[in-house]
C-alpha cells in the first residue's frame, strides 16, 4: 500500500479507521516515543510549500492523514488514489469515541479559556470513560511553554490534543514532543470550538 506524493508531503493510502486503528495500536503498545499526527489540512500542505522546517516536522510525523479534499482529488487524477478524506475534526471524534471504550486520558491545549473549558465539558458528557487528564488554553505567552509542557508531563495524557491554530500547533508539539510524555499528539485546529458548540 504505497502513499500518493502530493505538493511534496507523503500521503499513506490510508482511511478513517485504518488511521484510528494505527494511533490505537501507537498508544495501546505504549513505546516511550511520542507518536505525532498531522491532518495534512490545506493550511499546513501550503505553508510546507517554503518552509523546509515544516516539511521536516511533518516527514518525522508518525502518521499524516489527507485532511482535504483538493488532496484527494488530486491523487486520484494522478492515479495514486487516497481512499478518503480524513479530517482533524472526523479523526479527534473517532479517537474520544476509542478513548471511551479504552479509557484513555486525554489533555486539552489551545482556545480560549471558556472554550476549552466548554469542550473538556461536552467530552467528560458525551464520553464518560474519557479521563480529562488537565487542559490550558492557547493564549500563553513562549515564556510560558515550559511550565505548560511541564504540566502536560505530569498528566502523561494519552492524547493530547493542540488547538493553537496551524501550523503553530504542529511546531510545538514538535519542539517539545520528548519532553511532552504523552502517548499521542496532534493539531486539532478548531475542532475544540466545534466540540465546544
Ligand atoms: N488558538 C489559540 N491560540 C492562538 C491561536 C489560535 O488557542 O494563539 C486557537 C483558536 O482559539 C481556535 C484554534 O486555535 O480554537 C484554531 O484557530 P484557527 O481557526 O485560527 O486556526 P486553524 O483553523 O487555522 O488551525
Amino acid at each position: 500500500k504505497a502513499a500518493a506524493t502530493i505538493m511534496g508531503i507523503s500521503f499513506p493510502k490510508n482511511t478513517m479507521r485504518d488511521c484510528s486503528a494505527i494511533i490505537e495500536q501507537a498508544i495501546e503498545q505504549d513505546k516511550q516515543e511520542l507518536f505525532h499526527v498531522i491532518t495534512g489540512n490545506p493550511e499546513i500542505v501550503m505553508a510546507s510549500q517554503k518552509d523546509e522546517q515544516l516539511r521536516t516536522i511533518i516527514q518525522q510525523a508518525g502518521l499524516v492523514t489527507a485532511d482535504g479534499i483538493g488532496v484527494v482529488m488530486v491523487s486520484r487524477l494522478r492515479r495514486q488514489r487516497l481512499p478518503e478524506r480524513v479530517t482533524g475534526c472526523d479523526l479527534l471524534l473517532e479517537l474520544l469515541a476509542a478513548g471511551n471504550r479504552n479509557r484513555w486520558s486525554v489533555y486539552l491545549l489551545g482556545a480560549d479559556e471558556e472554550t476549552n473549558r466548554g469542550a473538556a465539558e461536552a467530552i467528560l458528557k458525551m464520553y464518560p470513560h474519557i479521563r480529562v487528564a488537565g487542559r490550558h488554553h492557547g493564549y500563553f505567552k513562549p515564556e510560558e511553554d515550559g511550565r505548560i509542557v511541564q504540566e502536560i508531563a505530569t498528566a502523561q495524557p494519552d492524547i493530547l490534543a493542540v488547538a493553537l491554530g496551524a501550523p503553530n500547533a504542529e511546531r510545538w508539539i514538535h519542539k517539545y514532543r520528548s519532553q511532552l510524555h504523552a502517548k499521542v499528539a496532534m493539531g486539532v485546529g478548531g475542532t475544540l470550538d466545534v466540540i465546544a458548540g
